[in-house]
């Protein structure tokens, strides 16, 4: 399979070393919001390379969300014409709403920064640490 691109990849919280694992277990359980397996089930890629390995994820994470609100805020005040308050409250539900999409996003948006595509990684299913 040819590789696919970086931002789909991220997006569809796969395996960014063989682009097929899943990275988080289905179903979502609320309880454990970010409950990933130790290894890729396809080519063993560890999750959590390193303890401490997603305290970079809560940068990008703050970036991330920091830019989706000022878009929201923005759109209620300048598009929908609404008051300060009436955004702020908008924006609460929608935070809300989105948590856990941002919280499990950005934990594969880093590991997909971090970990390299392989494109024989099903091949030699070692363990690779980066
Ligand atoms: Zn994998």
């Amino acid at each position: 399979m040819s590789k696919r691109n970086f931002l789909i990849n991220t997006l569809r919280k796969k395996c960014p070393r063989c682009q097929e694992g899943d990275l988080f277990i289905k179903p979502f359980d609320i309880s454990k919001p970010v409950n990933m397996p130790e290894k890729c089930p396809v080519c063993n890629q560890k999750f959590e390379p390193e303890p401490g390995f997603y305290y970079g994820s809560m940068f990008l994470s703050y970036i991330v969300t920091a830019f989706f609100f000022l878009a929201v805020i923005g759109t209620c005040i300048i598009v929908f014409k609404m008051s300060l308050n009436a955004s702020m409250a908008v924006l609460l539900i929608i935070a809300l709403l989105t948590y856990f999409f941002f919280l499990r996003m950005s934990r594969s948006l880093w590991i997909n920064i971090m970990v390299p595509y392989d494109p024989k990684a099903k091949e030699h299913k070692n363990p690779q640490s980066f």
